[in-house]
């Protein structure tokens, strides 16, 4: 019988600010059987789609993705805080609560034409994944499906992401 996912997610009051429920994964990364459990249904999710490229932001994106890579035999690119990859990069802006963030992704990360997963942990209002995507497709990924462990459904992530397929492995 499949393990029920949610019973290793954390949920705590008033982090990192009073009045959120932060979500943790990191029971979950902890127990073998269900870290294994998870990668194994985002690697389902990706074989259907022939997924040729991973891409994930910082830091626990590359959490998810990268043992999906290692399964399906394809490589990854991390997507990170401005300033931490050499190279050539593209840079992508997200609003935060105060403010707006920066994400770079290295242009020679993606193919012209590759089948792109994009993984995190969760999807909240969607900010994160949607920066990650536009640099995929700056550099001319095709963005066929997004994956994470946990959808914040009152955030309406899906909503900014209408044109993308989303596996959301559970929902609060
Ligand atoms: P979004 O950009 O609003 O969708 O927020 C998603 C990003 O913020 C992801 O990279 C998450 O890792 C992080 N995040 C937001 N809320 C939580 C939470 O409750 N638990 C863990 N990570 C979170």
């Amino acid at each position: 019988m499949a393990l029920d996912l949610k019973q290793y997610i954390a949920s705590i009051p008033d982090y990192p600010e009073k009045g959120i429920v932060f979500r943790d994964i990191s029971p979950l990364m902890a127990d073998g059987a269900a870290y294994t459990e998870a990668t194994n249904q985002i690697v389902s999710y990706a074989r259907e789609r022939n997924v040729e490229m991973i891409v994930g932001p910082e830091a626990r994106g590359f959490i998810v993705g990268c043992p999906v890579a290692y399964e399906l035999g394809v490589g990854f690119a991390p997507a990170r805080k401005k300033g931490k990859l050499p190279n050539e990069t593209i840079s992508a802006s997200y609003s935060l609560e105060y403010g707006t963030a920066e994400l770079q992704l290295q242009r020679a990360a993606i193919k012209p034409g590759q089948r792109v997963l994009v993984t995190d942990d969760l999807l909240a209002t969607g900010g994160t994944i949607s920066a990650t995507i536009e640099m995929v497709e700056a550099l001319g990924g095709i963005v066929v499906g997004t994956a994470f462990i946990i959808e914040l459904t009152d955030l309406k992530g899906r909503d900014k992401l209408k044109d993308y397929d989303i596996l959301s492995l559970l929902k609060y």
